[in-house]
């Protein structure tokens, strides 16, 4: 510290700039944007609906400060928004705990406004981060139409090929991913019966098939997982993962229905394969029942729907703490995805987040990067944006473009 100058001496001594990429600022300093009062409000909070691969629910929280924040949460959201009205945007958690008004994307849109103030990024505020970019899986689907298979028009073993999986499968990884995932659940007899949760060895050995199609295509330093969408028992679940052991899975996802805990923990037990559950777990006391039951290699928490992204914090450190890593669920758009990365790389045992819009050609013009170019998601990562809050800004023009039927131009 400069013993002549009388600005420096005013920094207190126990202040150490950061080595990290966010600049140190003097949070005393009036030409900061920190507010020089505490007492903000919410003003209004609104949402709407876009029609991406799902609806995304875009949420918008006002604020009295002149700071807007944005969030995403699957479909319409809560509903008494007006609750949060008068409320202070900076007291994250307590106002997210007000239920039937936050949720998953009012808490995220809090993260944004309370970064733009602090002039720092929502990943700073959640304790700092552990890694500088989070790895991304491409949700591949089933390699074709599933609508097509699905519709009883086609028999379903002419489109779930090995050829077709191994085609998505090459199609996505020159695309930059290192990680993907497909199902597995799909019909593969034109007469099975769905019903009974169970498969013939015919089908068992088709599926089979589809992986090691995958692997041949990929090979074997490609993080590959498959979900199964709670569809089997567990001695079907069972046969097939033996089966499964061979091709080296990061995970496989799902096999029996959720939230029966003993069943995945007899299924996890008969296989190596790593068993992954979570998508379908509310908070972190059916997570805590998981991981008390043994039933999952791999944790699978959403954070659009275990609670917001404190509650996936909250989830991975109890993971942590019985080493179990997360791969995240995640469904949304750009405003959800890149909300989650921030949480994902706070937390110490995540592995990868979801990206299910490879389909959506226009999920990357929905936003950009505030003060910085560059798509959201590249090389199959997404780097820790650096802008203030969640570091992306809205292009409303391509927003309206997609609005679901109804929804208010307005936003
Ligand atoms: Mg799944």
């Amino acid at each position: 510290m400069a013993d002549d100058d009388t600005a420096d001496d005013e920094v207190p001594e126990y202040v150490i700039p950061p080595g990290g990429g966010v600049p140190w600022m003097d949070l005393t300093d009036e030409e900061s944007h920190r507010p020089a009062e505490r007492d903000i409000e919410i003003t209004d909070v609104s949402t709407m609906v876009l029609r991406g691969n799902f609806r995304w629910g875009i949420v918008r929280v006002e604020t009295d400060a002149g700071v807007t924040g944005y969030g995403e949460v699957h479909g319409e959201g809560p509903q008494e928004l007006g609750l949060l009205e008068g409320q202070n945007p900076l007291d994250v958690e307590r106002v997210q705990d007000i239920r039937g008004a936050a949720g998953p994307g009012v808490e995220m849109a809090l993260w944004d406004i309370k970064g733009k103030l602090l002039d720092v990024p929502a990943y700073e505020l959640m304790g700092g981060k552990y890694r500088d970019s989070v790895e991304v899986y491409c949700d591949t689907h089933g390699g074709e139409s599933l609508g097509e298979a699905q519709s009883g028009t086609v028999d379903p073993r002419d489109v779930y090929t090995p050829g077709s999986y191994a085609e998505a499968a090459r199609e996505v990884v020159d695309a930059g991913f290192d990680a993907l995932k497909f199902d597995l659940d799909v019909r593969t007899h034109a007469d099975v019966d769905t019903a009974a949760r169970r498969l013939d060895n015919a089908a068992i050995e088709h599926k089979t098939a589809l992986v090691e199609a995958v692997r041949e295509e990929v090979g074997y330093d490609v993080t590959l997982g498959f979900d199964l969408h709670w569809n089997f028992t567990v001695e079907t679940a069972t046969r097939l993962a033996e089966k499964l052991e061979p091709f080296d899975l990061a995970w496989l996802e799902d096999p029996v229905p959720p939230r029966k805990y003993d069943a995945h923990r007899r299924v996890r037990e008969a296989t190596s394969c790593p068993i992954m559950t979570g998508e379908n777990l509310r908070d972190s006391g059916e997570f805590k029942e998981m991981l008390d039951a043994d039933g999952m290699d791999v944790a699978a928490p959403d954070p659009h729907n275990c609670g917001g992204l404190r509650d996936f914090r909250r989830i991975a450190h109890l993971c942590d703490l019985e080493g179990v890593p997360i791969v995240a669920h995640n469904i949304q758009g750009p405003i959800g995805t890149v909300a989650s990365a921030h949480a994902a790389a706070t937390v110490p045992n995540f592995v990868a987040l979801e990206y299910h819009a490879f389909d959506v050609p226009w999920f990357e013009n929905l936003v950009s990067r505030i003060g910085a170019s560059g798509d959201v998601i590249e090389d199959g990562e997404i780097s820790l944006p650096e802008g203030p809050g969640l570091g992306v800004e809205i292009d409303w023009d391509v927003a309206r473009e997609h609005m679901a039927a109804g929804e208010d131009v307005s936003l």
